[in-house]
C-alpha cells in the first residue's frame, strides 16, 4: 500500500471507501475513514463502531471522531504536520472535498484513482475460500430452485425462494437484486424479477448470488421449461458453447479484451455478434464488480489469484435470451471453475 506513496508523492493516503476500508482493515462496519500515513495506520469512527473497529482491526489505532469526522481527521492531520494527503478521487462527493479544502488550510490534496482496487486484484488464499463459499451456496440454491420452477409462479416468488434459500445456507445477503428473466422479459440481459408469470415454452434466466463473509459469487443459468422452440435450442447451444470455450481457453497472461474475445468471435462466428452487447467478464470479491474487466477495451493482463466471471449471452427481442455464467480463479496453468451447477439445458416440467 505505501509503495504507492512515493510515485503519487502523497504522505498519507485518506480512505473512504466502505469496500477498500473493509479490504484493508477487516472492518466489516458503514462508518469509518482510514487514515494511512508512512509509519501510522489511524481508523476514525464513531460510538457506535469503536469496539467493532479494536476487535476487527487490531492493525489500526481507533480514533473517536466523537460524531465530528472532519474535525477529528483536522486534529490528527494537524499533529502530524502532514502536507500532501491522496484522496480517492472516486469515493468522495464535491461536498467533503470542498468541507476538506476549507477545514485544512495548507494541504496539498492529491486525488489518486484505484490504489486500494489494485491490490484487490489478486486475491489472497482467505479471501479464495470465501468466494468459494459464496458459489457454493449459490450452487446449492440453485439445485433447490429448480423443483420450484413451473408454469404460473411468478418471477418475483422465484426470486424470493432464492434469496430465502441463500440466506437459510449461510450467506448474509443476495450479492446483487436477483434477476429472474422469463419468456420474451429474457432479452434483457438485466431484467430484475417481476410480477411476470412464468408460462410453458419460455426460457427463464436466473442471475443471482450470495455474500459470504463480506465477499460474493455471481452466477447465471437460463432454463426452459415445458418444449421450447428451434430458435430457442438454438441460441441456447451458441450460447453454451461460446461460455465453454471462454472457461476452457482462460488462463493467466491474456489481456481482457483477448479474454472477452474468446466468447465473442465463437457467437460472432454463429451470426449473433449484435445479440451479445456486453462484456464477457468482471473480476468479483467484495464487489460484485470490480476488477479486471473481460471486454472490448480491456488492456489489464490476467494473472494467477484472480477471480472473473465468464458470461457471454445472446439476447433475440421479441423472442428470448440466454445466458450463462460462471466464476473462475485464475490459475498458473489456466483456470479453475468455482461455481459447478450443470450447463448443459435443463427442460423443467
Ligand atoms: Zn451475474
Ligand atoms: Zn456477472
Amino acid at each position: 500500500m505505501r509503495n504507492f506513496f512515493a510515485e503519487n508523492q502523497i504522505e498519507a493516503l485518506l480512505v473512504t471507501s466502505d469496500r477498500n476500508r473493509q479490504y484493508l482493515s477487516g472492518f466489516t462496519g458503514t462508518t469509518g475513514y482510514l487514515l494511512i500515513t508512512e509509519k501510522e495506520a489511524l481508523f476514525f469512527t464513531d460510538f457506535r463502531y469503536l469496539e467493532q473497529a479494536k476487535e476487527q482491526s487490531p492493525h489500526f489505532t481507533v480514533i473517536d471522531n466523537r460524531r465530528k469526522m472532519l474535525e477529528s481527521v483536522a486534529e490528527e492531520v494537524k499533529k502530524r504536520g502532514l502536507k500532501h494527503i491522496g484522496f480517492e478521487e472516486n469515493h468522495v462527493t464535491y461536498g467533503e472535498y470542498k468541507s476538506w479544502l476549507s477545514r485544512m488550510e495548507g494541504v496539498d490534496w492529491v486525488p489518486t484513482a484505484g490504489l486500494v482496487e489494485q491490490l484487490r486484484l489478486l486475491k489472497d488464499e482467505g479471501e479464495i475460500q470465501k468466494i468459494r463459499k459464496a458459489a457454493e451456496i449459490a450452487d446449492s440454491a440453485f439445485a433447490h430452485i429448480l423443483a420450484y420452477i413451473k408454469p404460473g409462479v411468478t418471477e418475483n416468488e422465484v426470486a424470493l425462494e432464492l434469496e430465502y434459500t441463500m440466506r437459510k445456507l449461510g450467506a448474509s445477503a443476495p450479492s446483487f437484486d436477483t434477476i429472474v428473466a422469463s419468456g420474451y422479459r429474457s432479452a434483457m440481459p438485466h431484467g430484475r424479477a417481476s410480477n411476470k408469470k412464468i408460462e410453458t415454452g419460455e426460457l427463464v434466466t436466473l442471475d443471482f448470488g450470495a455474500v459470504y463473509e463480506g465477499y460474493v459469487s455471481d452466477m447465471t443459468r437460463t432454463v426452459a421449461v415445458g418444449e421450447i422452440s428451434p430458435k430457442l435450442h438454438e441460441i441456447y447451444r451458441v450460447c453454451l458453447e461460446a461460455q465453454q470455450k471462454g472457461v476452457e481457453e482462460l488462463g493467466p497472461g491474456m489481456t481482457g479484451q483477448e479474454a472477452d474475445a474468446l466468447c465473442r468471435d465463437y457467437i460472432t462466428s454463429r451470426g449473433y455478434g449484435e445479440a451479445f452487447g456486453h462484456a464477457t467478464g468482471h473480476g468479483i470479491g467484495l464487489e460484485i464488480h470490480e476488477g479486471p474487466t473481460l471486454s472490448l477495451n480491456s488492456e489489464i493482463i490476467l494473472q494467477p489469484g484472480m477471480v472473473v466471471t465468464v458470461e457471454p449471452g445472446i439476447y433475440l427481442p421479441g423472442v428470448g435470451g440466454v445466458r450463462i455464467e460462471d466464476d473462475l480463479l485464475i490459475t498458473e496453468d489456466g483456470s479453475e471453475i468455482i461455481t459447478k451447477s450443470k450447463k448443459e439445458l435443463i427442460q423443467l416440467g
